[in-house]
C-alpha cells in the first residue's frame, strides 16, 4: 500500500484542490483529510458519513467536590495554572500530568479521558474517506492526524485499496510530522512569493529530516516567474523534482462552489496540467518501492 501526503508551508496554496483532484484521478484510493484544524476537503467531496468516532485527546483532571476539603495543595502544585482559586479545573490549560492527583490528601482528583473531537469514516464518489473535526480550542491535532491515518489504513485494508492520498496540514508543526511519517512520498505545493520560498525550504527540510522522498508543485507560477526560477534552482540543487506548475486561475474556486473537483468541473488548461502532475506523481510513487526517487539532503 502506497501513501502520498500533500502539504504546503502555509494554508491557501491550493493543496486541497490538488489532493481532491488526485482523488478523482486515482479513482481507487482512500482519501484522508488530515488538515484537522481547517478541514475543507468535505466541501468538494461531500462525503456521506457512515460512522462517527469520539476522539479523546489528552487526559484531564477531574475533582470530586464531595471529597474535596479545599486545602489548595493541588492548585499550589499545578505548574500549568490549570486549577482556579475556587478549586475547579480549567480544562483548556490542564496537561493531564497527574500531579494534582498525586498530592491530593483526600483522593478527590482523578484523571479522565476528554473528548477532543470527532473522527469520521465516510464514503465519497471517489472511494472511502477518513476525516475528522478537532474541537474548538483543542491542541491535540498531531494525535488526531495519527488517528485519521490509522482509520485510512484500516479502510484501505478493508476495501483492498493500494493507495492513500493524504491532505496534510500546512506548516511544519507536529501535525505535519504526524501526516508525513512513514509515507512513501510527499508533494509540497508552493507559490512563487518570497514567503512561499521560505516556507518551501522549511517544509522540504522537515521531509528531508525524515528521509521522505519529496517533489514540488508550483501553484500560481505566473504571478512571479523570477521567483519560479529561484524555486527551480533551489529544488535542483537539493535533488528535488518540480513535478509541475499551475497557472493563476479561477477554476478551483468555481469548481469548489459547484462542490466538484477541478477535473470534474472542466477539461481546460488548469485541469490538463493537474492531470499531467498526477501522472508524474503516480510514476514516482510506483518507483518508490525501488527507492529510486531522490530524497532531499539533510
Ligand atoms: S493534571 Fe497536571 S495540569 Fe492538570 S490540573 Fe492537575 S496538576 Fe494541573
Ligand atoms: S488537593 Fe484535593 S482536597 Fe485539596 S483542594 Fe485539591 S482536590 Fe481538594
Amino acid at each position: 500500500m502506497k501513501q502520498l501526503t500533500i502539504i504546503s508551508g502555509k494554508g491557501g496554496t491550493g493543496k486541497t484542490t490538488i489532493a481532491a483532484a488526485f482523488a478523482s484521478l486515482a479513482k481507487d484510493a482512500v482519501i484522508a483529510d488530515c488538515d484537522v484544524d481547517a478541514a475543507d476537503m468535505h466541501l468538494i467531496l461531500q462525503p456521506e458519513i457512515l460512522e462517527t468516532i469520539d476522539f479523546t485527546g489528552l487526559d484531564v483532571a477531574s475533582i470530586d467536590e464531595s471529597l474535596c476539603i479545599k486545602c489548595g495543595k493541588c492548585k499550589d502544585a499545578c505548574r500549568f495554572d490549570a486549577i482556579r482559586d475556587d478549586i475547579t479545573i480549567n480544562i483548556y490549560e490542564c496537561e493531564g500530568c497527574g500531579v494534582c492527583e498525586y498530592v491530593c490528601p483526600e483522593d478527590a482528583v482523578s484523571l479522565i479521558e476528554r473528548k477532543a473531537g470527532d473522527a469520521y469514516i465516510s464514503k465519497t464518489r471517489f472511494g472511502p474517506m477518513a476525516h475528522a473535526r478537532l474541537g474548538i480550542g483543542e491542541e491535540a491535532s498531531g494525535k488526531l492526524v495519527s488517528f485519521v491515518r490509522n482509520n485510512a489504513r484500516t479502510l484501505a485494508q478493508k476495501h483492498n485499496k493500494d493507495l492513500i492520498i493524504i491532505d496534510g496540514p500546512p506548516g511544519t508543526g507536529c501535525s505535519v510530522i504526524a501526516s508525513i511519517t512513514g509515507v512513501d512520498m510527499v508533494m509540497v505545493v508552493t507559490e512563487p512569493s518570497v514567503s512561499g520560498i521560505h516556507d518551501l525550504e522549511r517544509v522540504l527540510g522537515v521531509a528531508g529530516h525524515f528521509n521522505i522522498p519529496a517533489v514540488v508543485c508550483i501553484n500560481k507560477y505566473d504571478i512571479n516567474e523570477e521567483n519560479v526560477l529561484l524555486i527551480e534552482k533551489y529544488c535542483s540543487e537539493n535533488g528535488v523534482e518540480v513535478v509541475g506548475k499551475l497557472p493563476y486561475d479561477d477554476t478551483p474556486t468555481k469548481a469548489m462552489l459547484q462542490e466538484m473537483t477541478v477535473i470534474e468541473y472542466s477539461d481546460g488548461e488548469f485541469s490538463k496540467r493537474v492531470k499531467e502532475i498526477w501522472e508524474n506523481v503516480r510514476g514516482h510513487l510506483n518507483e518508490t518501492s525501488g527507492h529510486t526517487l531522490l530524497t532531499m539532503a539533510k
